[in-house]
């Protein structure tokens, strides 16, 4: 039974995470075009979404957003290269680079 969301101190929490490779046009064999990670927050006691503030609203691909609510943060991730020691600012949009 969940709580009212009013009187909950939303101590614990349910989370989900969603990992996607992400293919332009209709050719999904092979490396994507990029890789995004969604995460969605919910209080584990009275069920309240948790929001993601000071991130956008978009459908930008190549920079972190959220949905239109703000409920879903979507992020786009790449695998780290060994090789790389620390990490690097990539100018480039995600679907215009190659992905290790
Ligand atoms: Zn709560």
């Amino acid at each position: 039974m969940r709580i009212d969301p009013m009187g909950c101190r939303h101590a614990e929490f349910n989370s989900i995470v969603r990992v996607s490779r992400n293919f332009e046009g209709n050719d999904t064999v092979g490396k994507p075009n990029w890789y995004s990670a969604e995460l969605q927050v919910n209080c584990a006691a009275c069920g309240m979404a948790f929001e993601f503030y000071g991130v956008v609203p978009s459908d930008n691909p190549t920079a972190p957003m959220t949905d239109r609510t703000g409920e879903r943060l979507k992020v786009p991730i790449r695998p780290r290269l060994k090789s790389a020691a620390a990490p690097t600012i990539d100018p480039l949009p995600a679907t215009r680079r190659m992905l290790p």
